[in-house]
């Protein structure tokens, strides 16, 4: 072997050969660990494979006792090896013993051995094991060759990936590549999907691993990369609009690192080691992605995120692949796993297939989660770094009762899903059942149970949920789904048919609610510090009232001859609903004196969604026809807590006293004042909380359709005023610490309330 010209160059040339070679998986390791050492001038070359029960099992080895393969092995964390698999760090030493992490295994023999270089062998930023190689004396292994060793840990990692070694484990262990995974995230669309990850920004396989010409890929990086540069200095002058804000923050780090002189040379030397471009670009992405997934910073790791996405384009430039999921490669069901996702995305999938969502990112509220709960798809979201756990096509479930995600499962969990699956089936045949019967609580009281509702899709669970009409239809989902501006011949078309679909069902559409995280693609957005807080919803439709009456004509059009039920989102101060009020007068004179018949009756409402209307009670029920709580928004400016920042989302109960009380203030006055108080936030469709809504004196709200069952499974059993005489009583005492939510849970218990 030490014949042999040096090089990593040569030692991959002559690691194709033996990856190609009809060996045995056991023998084409031992060849390639001898090859390694031969080519490294190493005395010792040792694999050691990550098995699923967390130990590093040596795999093969050169110059270790033969004896120790499949034999020794070593905790996470454990000794030298174990160490490196932690920190998914290369670790080189002259005097390995003296390394406080140093653990003698008496079967290796490897007492005589000073020098130690080891590095992780990575997939997708994954550590898989760890390849080592060792010396007698006290050599200092050089920078080059310690790039070098990376470089030939990617074979390994391949190797690993195709699943031949798993036959070899001594115990019959599965390794961590196809280990069974659960992870708990968070709930965010109720429900229980079986299917395969269709991976939404999927990853390309780098098949092509050696070079034959280190020049000529060069050039291919090169001219990749020119490409990759220009494609987003384009993003930056092919637009009408300036770009702002966050968008022009992602975009700033995507030229910055596209340009990031670094980055190209590390893989420039990849590929003067002996790699293609892709398998380069695979490399240095690897080491990156290893190093993030460790990183505590989030503004550090959202810079890494856009790094990886950088190596993402360039990976695809580089083998032509098409930006987007493929999903017809994948067989079965579907469930889409990705970092984060817009609204539009999802619907470019066939929803006929689709079974679940499992997003890194994203919040109760963000949109494309609003949008797969209107389709009935449980989503949970809050998993970090999932993405690199799963392959395309690996079985999977989402649990969006749990919140949990089970990857790759065993089959006891798979057999006890499809049990569970089938039991919501038996269910929701229930809840079908209860469709037709009135919303009556046991003691007689009548609920009136209306949903939300943002798409034409949506219309179709009016019917199936037994939902008594659309207590909110959010106008603004079909301006974020579109890619230019809704003509308004679109929405006076989009609004009629969803009267139609509606009949006699009575229907509360809400003027655009755009701004803050509600961003169009086609419009300017502004840089604001607090854009939840900013010039968003009515604030920007009155400022810019073109658009507010162009869509109020719409409507006016489409509810010819019948009821229109409108409302306006984000009033702070009672005069903007007045405004609203006039801007209408006018347009129904406009439109009167053009000939066009007018609604038959016309209803305005204000949303309820920031606390200084609290204090303007008396006013705000005096100017308006009725009045709908958005609580989603009402909570975060109540309690000053961001509702898509996903470290508060657990921190505040929605049912904590002060906010229940505020809420009990507001039916109150609407009662008083004989104006109807609805309620639309998402607490609605939770039987819990809509449980606390009734004892507080609603008796009208709006959830997503997949609820309302739940919701009235739970009414039907409720005697409203027992509960009520359990629980306003501690909601007028704050001087004692009571959760609201445990004296729910032993009330509906002791009653026998499906919640
Ligand atoms: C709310 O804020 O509760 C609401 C219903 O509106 P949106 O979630 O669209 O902001
Ligand atoms: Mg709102």
């Amino acid at each position: 072997m030490s014949s042999q010209p040096k090089g990593p160059s040569v030692l991959l040339r002559r690691l194709r050969e033996v990856m190609a070679a009809p060996h045995d998986p056991q023998t084409r390791l031992d060849t390639i660990v001898a090859d390694i050492a031969g080519n490294m001038s190493a005395e010792v070359c040792s694999v050691y494979v990550l098995r699923a029960d967390g130990m590093l099992e040596l795999y093969a080895s050169q110059g270790l006792n033969s004896e120790a393969v499949h034999v020794s092995a070593l905790r996470l964390g454990q000794g030298l090896v174990g160490t490196i698999a932690v920190s998914a760090r290369a670790l080189n030493l002259n005097d390995a013993q003296k390394h406080p992490a140093f653990e003698y295994l008496p079967e290796t023999g490897e007492e005589i051995y000073n020098a130690f270089l080891g590095v992780p062998i990575l997939r997708a930023g994954r550590v898989l094991g760890v390849l080592v190689v060792q010396n007698k004396s006290n050599r200092v292994y050089m920078d080059a060759e310690v790039e070098a060793l990376e470089t030939t840990a990617m074979v390994l990692g391949e190797l690993i990936a195709t699943g031949e070694l798993e036959e070899l484990s001594s115990k019959g262990v599965t390794l961590d590549l196809s280990r069974p995974l659960t992870v708990d995230g968070v709930s965010l669309s109720y429900g229980i999907g079986l299917g395969y990850v269709i991976l939404h920004e999927p990853r390309v396989i780098v098949t092509n691993l050696f070079n034959d010409k280190a020049d000529e890929e060069i050039i291919r990086l090169r001219e990749a990369l020119v490409k990759v540069q220009v494609s987003i200095d384009l993003l930056f002058q092919n637009r009408n609009v300036p770009i702002e804000g966050e968008h022009r923050d992602v975009l700033e780090a995507y030229r910055m690192f596209a340009h990031d002189r670094g980055w190209n040379r590390r893989m420039e030397e990849a590929i003067m080691n002996g790699l293609t471009a892709e398998a380069a670009v695979e490399k240095v992405q690897n080491d990156n992605r290893a190093r993030m997934m460790r990183q505590a910073d989030p503004y550090l790791r959202e810079r890494s995120n856009d790094f990886d996405d950088l190596a993402n384009r360039l990976l695809r430039e580089l083998v032509g692949k098409k930006h987007g999921a493929d999903a017809t490669i994948v067989e079965g069901d579907h469930v889409i796993v990705a970092r984060s996702m817009g609204a539009a995305e999802l619907l470019d999938y066939n929803s006929d297939k689709l079974r679940g969502l499992v997003l890194e990112e994203a919040t109760p509220n963000s949109h494309v989660v609003i949008v797969a709960r209107a389709l009935g798809i449980p989503v949970v979201g809050q998993l970090a770094d999932f993405v690199s756990y799963a392959e395309q096509g690996n079985a999977i479930i989402v649990d969006g009762e749990a919140g949990s995600v089970s990857l790759r499962p065993p089959a006891d969990i798979e057999t006890a899903y499809t049990e569970k699956v089938k039991f919501r089936a038996g269910r929701l045949k229930q809840f079908e059942k209860l469709r037709d019967k009135p919303a009556k609580t046991k003691d007689g009281l009548d609920i009136n149970l209306l949903m939300n509702a943002g798409l034409v899709m949506d219309l179709k669970q009016l019917e199936s949920s037994g939902a008594e009409g659309v207590g909110l239809f959010r106008t603004e989902l079909q301006f974020m789904v579109s890619s230019t501006l809704p003509r308004p011949g679109e929405q006076e078309e989009l609004y009629r048919h969803v009267l139609d679909e509606a009949g006699e069902r009575p229907v509360t559409f809400r003027t655009l609610d755009i701004g803050g995280d509600k961003v169009l693609p086609y419009l300017k957005s502004l840089q604001e510090e607090n854009p939840a807080m900013g010039w968003r919803a009515l604030r920007l439709s009155l400022d810019r009232p073109a658009l507010l009456r162009s869509q109020i004509r719409a409507l006016l059009k489409a509810s010819a001859g019948r009821n229109l039920r409108l409302m306006a989102p984000l009033v702070t101060e009672v005069w903007e609903i007045n405004l609203v009020r006039d801007l209408i007068k006018r347009e129904v004179e406009l439109q009167t004196r053009f000939g066009h018949e007018m609604p038959r009756t016309l209803e305005l409402g204000a949303m309820l969604e920031v606390p200084s209307l609290l204090w303007q009670l008396d006013e705000l029920m005096q100017a308006v026809d009725f009045i709908s709580i958005g609580s989603n928004d009402l909570f975060q400016f109540f309690m000053a807590s961001d509702r898509g920042n996903v470290n508060l989302a657990n921190r505040y109960s929605s049912v904590n006293k002060p906010f229940l009380r505020a809420l009990k203030q507001i039916i109150d006055k609407g009662n008083e004042h004989d104006t109807p108080v609805t309620l639309c936030g998402e607490i609605a469709g939770r039987p819990l909380f809509a449980m606390v809504l009734l004892a507080l004196g609603f008796t009208n709200i709006s959830m997503s359709p997949i609820a309302i069952g739940p919701v009235k499974a739970m009414l039907m059993a409720l005697d409203v005023g027992a509960l009520q005489k359990e629980l306003l009583p501690v909601i007028e005492d704050i001087s004692e610490q009571t959760t609201i939510m445990e004296l729910l849970t032993d009330f509906a218990d002791k009653h026998g309330i499906p919640y």
